[in-house]
């Protein structure tokens, strides 16, 4: 299992590299975040043995119980997964990053739970491009409110945007969807005064990381094509 992962992680790890070089970018521009969500917390470590430092999980309560039992120095933790206000505290106390802001509300609250835990997220607003309805993720429209609600945030570090876009098998399918978060960070960073441009585009998984770092992400989410398939 340990090889496996080393030899997967390897083979990833050169596939942003080149994905990067096709788009003219360093490879060190690209966080590769391993998501390890439904992986007991034995094997995550192995991944951390072979060098993973970024973890992604989709559920604040499973993070909640595995980050304690992961050792290794620099290791950060990322909320993939939607963020119901119910979690925020526990979200906060968990995450270094947490890319699934859609509301200026939860903006707000993890505001203020930041001051009072001591702790300085970073956040990004997750957005929904397919406009399907059971997606969690702001639309387009909602986003001024979110961002002046983040501009407004001392405790938040406010860095960029997210995207899952709908499954489609085709990558040229979902390519659209990655430019489109794309043109949507550089129309809001337009108006933003150089100290605080926003940077980060967290999309793209095991199917498409490549398409998505052609088109700009900086965060690629990983998980099957690093542990393999989840049960
Ligand atoms: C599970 C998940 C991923 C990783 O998916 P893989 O196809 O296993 O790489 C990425 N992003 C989000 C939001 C997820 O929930």
């Amino acid at each position: 299992m340990s090889e496996q992962i080393k030899e997967r992680l390897a083979r990833v790890g050169l596939a942003v590299a080149q994905a990067a070089r096709r788009a003219g970018r360093r490879a060190e521009e690209i966080t590769l975040i391993t998501v390890s969500k439904t992986f007991d917390a034995d094997i995550v470590q192995r991944a951390v043995e072979a060098g993973v430092r970024d973890l992604g999980e989709n559920r604040v309560q499973e993070a909640v119980s595995k980050a304690p039992l992961i050792c290794g120095e620099g290791v950060r933790w990322h909320l993939i997964g939607h963020l119901q206000s119910n979690k925020a505290r526990a979200a906060v106390s968990t995450f270094d990053v947490i890319h699934t802001v859609d509301s200026p509300e939860l903006a707000a609250r993890l505001d203020r739970l930041a001051g009072e835990l001591g702790r300085r997220p970073r956040v990004l607003i997750q957005v929904d491009l397919g406009g399907e309805a059971t997606k969690s993720g702001a639309v387009e429209s909602e986003l001024p409110a979110i961002v002046e609600a983040l501009d407004a945030a001392r405790n938040l570090e406010f860095r960029g945007l997210m995207t899952l876009p709908p499954f489609f098998d085709s990558v040229e399918e979902t390519r659209p969807y990655f430019r489109r978060l794309r043109e949507i960070l550089e129309n809001l960073n337009r108006s933003r005064a150089p100290e605080r441009k926003l940077v980060e585009l967290s999309m793209g998984m095991s199917h498409d990381f490549e398409a998505a770092i052609e088109e700009g992400a900086t965060m690629v989410r990983v998980g099957t094509a690093i542990f393999g398939p989840r049960r």
